[in-house]
């Protein structure tokens, strides 16, 4: 057993240790990482935006030359295996590129300039240029269940550093010795760019007190933090009870309804459900986006379709869980519908799994009024579980929608034609995710200008933004209007002193 206060790189797969444990980082140390990245903070929000395109790009090759000491690591600690890991890499180097690419556009410090006009107000007014500053540090807390993507050199990092803002990663201590290297390969970036060390820092955490203190520790401007609902949630509080509070974007578990509408399910029913038993054990159920709750009207052409999901669900087998934590949580989960009342379990391996081997799928069906009714039926199984939501009509699914609340995604399969149950569907899912999906399944994220990776709490803390795709970037950058600004100002053209 590991004590609290130190790190152990974990066999993902054996729940073996792997190599020395080592200390995490002290409140010194951690006052120390903040120090540093409040006093480059100045100096790196004044940088062009083609240096920090040039440092976004560096980091992204540096990452692809380390491929093959990263990935065998990465893969090790979590079990996600290579060809994902890889893909995930991949998509890491391509989100920094794409930063890099928004910033050579110039769009990141776009002006808004309101010329002067003669007069008295209203109508008379002074010039009023609106630009965008970089809010200063940040701090960015890695998720367990992307090593790479979601982790030291993901996407809220790269954003942050886009802004101009330096970054004090809080490292997942489910991949720590992935969390190191790929931290001092950053490192080694920064300061061969010539740019000072406080830009990147990284803080190792055994206790919750880590990442406490990094929150509220003054010089910290803003917390990008990606994980579960309780982590989340708690620092949140912690960051609007400072005696300055700062904006918290947090980025949560997500339960991500799929409604599989009757049209789409006798057009291609046993397909979709092969689709949708796929995205339910892909990665073990470990995303963020995995569908949990799937809405069928109760009618044959829905029967036929949850016994096939249930055959097609029974016959994979995920691979092991990220951590011996995270898979005892699944557990749980599993355990709390398995045991309650309402909820009848259709697939149901995970009872007979031995302790230690891989989780087996679950799955359970649940009635409309039931499942609305019980607000514990709600909440995220992080694992390859879902449940089966039966309804009698498009009302009844709309009211299954508004149970969840706030999710990530929600999917609508058969809306396909402009009829005013589509349009109230439409209405009510756009109501309740950030992001909407007509075909396909909700797991994978496209890293685009238009996504959006947030939605209404309990998915997100802050559903105005995303923490995928490039809007992501406006997060840390803060408005402020310069008046009658000076010509020298005015022609910085919105680039920051
Ligand atoms: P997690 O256990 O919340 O860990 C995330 C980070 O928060 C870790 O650094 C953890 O550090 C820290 N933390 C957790 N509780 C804390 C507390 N009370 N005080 C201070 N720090 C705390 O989550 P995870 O295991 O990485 O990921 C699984 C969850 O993340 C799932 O619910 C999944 O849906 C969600 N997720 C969401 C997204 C998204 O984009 N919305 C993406 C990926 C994953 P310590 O372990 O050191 O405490």
């Amino acid at each position: 057993m590991t004590a609290p206060d130190t790190l152990q790189s974990v066999d993902a797969r054996t729940g073996q240790p792997h190599g020395d444990a080592w200390a995490a980082s002290s409140p010194a140390a951690i006052d120390v990482a903040v120090a540093a990245a409040a006093q480059a903070a100045d100096a790196f929000a004044a940088t062009s935006a083609e240096d920090r395109a040039g440092l976004l790009r560096a980091l992204a090759d540096a990452l692809e030359s380390q491929r093959d000491s990263l990935v065998p690591v990465a893969d090790r600690e979590s079990g996600l295996g290579p060809v994902r890991l890889n893909g995930e890499l991949d998509r890491t180097a391509f989100q920094l590129r794409g930063f890099a690419d928004v910033l050579e556009r110039g769009t990141a410090h776009a002006v808004v300039d309101d010329p002067a006009v003669a007069g008295a107000p209203p109508a008379g007014r002074p010039r009023m240029l609106r630009v965008r500053v970089p809010v200063g540090p940040v701090a960015m807390f890695s998720a367990s269940n992307f090593p790479f993507a979601f982790s030291v050199l993901g996407g809220d990092t790269a954003s942050a550093l886009a802004a101009g803002c330096p970054v004090v990663v809080k490292a997942h201590p489910a991949h720590p010795e992935l969390s190191r290297r790929t931290a001092a390969l950053a490192q080694q970036v920064v300061v061969a760019r010539g740019l000072p060390e406080g830009v990147f820092q990284c803080v190792e955490g055994g206790l919750v007190a880590a990442g406490v203190q990094l929150v509220q520790a003054p010089a910290i401007a803003a917390v990008a933090f990606t994980g579960s609902f309780r982590g989340g949630t708690a620092l949140a509080k912690v960051a609007a009870e400072r005696p300055r509070p700062i904006p918290f974007y947090g980025e949560l578990g997500s339960v991500n309804p799929l409604v599989a509408l009757p049209a789409a399910l006798e057009a291609n029913g046993p397909a979709l459900a092969e689709t949708l038993a796929g995205s339910i054990c892909l990665g073990a159920g470990q995303f963020c986006t995995s569908p949990g709750v799937i809405v069928v009207r109760k009618d044959a052409t829905g029967d036929a379709f949850v016994r096939t999901l249930a055959d097609k669900l029974q016959a994979l087998a995920p691979h092991a869980m990220l951590s011996t934590g995270i898979r005892a949580h699944f557990e749980r989960g599993v355990a709390a519908w398995r045991a309650h009342g309402k909820a009848t379990p259709l697939v149901d391996g995970t009872a007979a799994a031995e302790a230690g081997a891989t989780p087996r799928p679950f799955l359970a069906e649940v009635q409309a009024a039931d499942f609305i009714a019980d607000a514990a039926l709600h909440e995220e199984v992080f694992g390859s579980a879902a449940l089966v939501v039966r309804v009698d009509s498009v009302q009844e699914t709309i009211e299954v929608l508004r149970a969840v609340g706030g999710s990530l995604t929600v999917t609508l399969w058969g809306a396909d034609d402009d009829t005013a149950e589509h349009r109230a569907l439409v209405r009510a899912a756009t109501q309740v995710a950030g992001r909407v999906l007509f075909s396909g399944v909700p797991t994978g994220v496209a890293v685009t200008a238009a996504q959006h990776h947030g939605g209404p709490y309990p998915a997100s803390t802050a559903p105005f933004t995303t923490s995928v795709g490039y809007a992501a970037l406006d997060r840390f950058l803060r408005p402020v209007a310069l008046q009658d600004a000076p010509a020298w100002l005015a022609a910085r053209n919105g680039v920051p002193c």
